[in-house]
């Protein structure tokens, strides 16, 4: 049919490809660093109740007070600081990209890193800047401060610890950025609960940088809930661009609740870094692959073959996010999300099969 549509949709729409999220159903799902364990269930009688208290007829708390506050409370935010919640963290960079999309405006963010920086970009109409990582995978800093000087970034998203390659970028170099980035500067704690360090405490000192959170990571992926922490100047702005009532009532009393047992969550991240360290160990003793360091609940291998790997992993219905081709970076590697110590040693015995 006729629908007109490839008229009249932007060229740069139309050039890509919907985010895919494959079936799982009967899987081992170790492809989108969910946390496998359940919420604790001697709290489920609480958060129910807390579920049935809350009005569906009624729209949600537009400025979700008292879930900001519960957020404040569990992380320590510093009082200098206003927070603003998105529907996932996923919608606060849309947010800031809304806000920043002045004509020619460019988002810088590494190559390779999160998708969502360069497909927001080019869904709100900013030039997306991506500056490639060195081997490594660290920061190449030289390269970074050129492209700075060249394109003057409006904003710059920096994931700290970084997705899909799971190391931490070297502290001063993103001090620098922040220092010489005529824009704003957001760190992207989308990890932070299985890493060993953050910028919480040091974000206040700039004028220009933000940090970012989403609980996705943390075992509340169903919730959809990230937040971003900056000083008030930016937050208010944010806000302007924000839809009404983001947050839904079920979203808020459930999050709320669950912030306020915040042990509990970190307790599980605690044990998933124990599983991490494990599998870390079990992998690094394989032949013919390449485990690289993580501080998130994910690892990044390369075997000798990753399509062929991929494949018979699927094939034991074990599903892992085949990034090789996402970046030349990336080849034939495979990012596995640290699962249960019955999903990883399930990983672990199928991977030992196929390689
Ligand atoms: C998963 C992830 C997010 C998105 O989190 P949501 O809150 O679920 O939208 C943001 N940044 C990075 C680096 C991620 O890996």
């Amino acid at each position: 049919m006729n629908t007109r549509a490839t008229g009249l949709i932007r060229p740069e729409i139309l050039a890509l490809s919907a985010y895919a999220v494959p079936s799982s159903a009967g899987f081992i799902k170790l492809d989108a660093m969910e946390n496998p364990y359940a919420f604790p269930a001697d709290l489920k009688p609480g958060l129910m109740e807390h579920l049935a208290a809350a009005s569906l007829n009624r729209y949600p708390d537009a400025s979700a007070g008292e879930l900001r506050e519960a957020i404040r409370q569990a992380m320590n935010i510093p009082d200098a600081l206003e927070i603003v919640l998105g529907n996932g963290s996923d919608e606060i960079i849309q947010m800031i990209a809304v806000a920043c999309a002045k004509p020619g405006a460019a988002l810088l963010s590494f190559e390779p890193s999160f998708v969502m920086f360069r497909l927001i970009a080019t869904f709100c109409g900013l030039d997306y800047v991506g500056v490639p990582l060195t081997k490594d995978f660290a920061i190449d800093i030289v390269a970074t401060r050129a492209a700075i000087e060249q394109h003057q970034p409006a904003v710059t998203f920096i994931a700290y610890p970084n997705n899909p390659t799971g190391n931490l970028f070297d502290r001063d170099a993103i001090r620098e950025i922040i220092m010489l980035s005529p824009g704003l500067v957001v760190i992207d704690e989308a990890y932070f609960a299985f890493s060993s360090d953050s910028f919480l405490d040091e974000i206040a000192n700039f004028p220009n940088a933000v940090l970012m959170r989403t609980v996705s990571k943390l075992g509340l992926a169903g919730l959809r809930l990230g937040f971003l922490a900056g000083h008030p100047e930016w937050i208010r702005e944010f806000d302007k661009v924000r839809l009404p009532y983001n947050i839904n009532n079920l979203t808020q009393a459930a999050a709320a609740f669950a912030l306020r047992h915040y042990d509990a969550l970190l307790a599980q991240a605690a044990i998933l870094c124990i599983e991490r360290s494990q599998l870390l160990k079990v992998l690094r003793t394989i032949p013919d692959i390449t485990v690289f360091p993580s501080e998130a609940n994910f690892i990044l291998l390369r075997v000798p073959e990753s399509e062929k790997t991929f494949k018979a992993l699927l094939s034991r219905k074990i599903l892992v996010k085949h990034t090789s081709a996402s970046h030349d970076l990336l080849g034939n590697t495979l990012r596995v999300t640290i699962g249960t110590p019955a999903e990883n040693a399930a990983f672990v015995s199928a991977l030992r099969d196929t390689i």
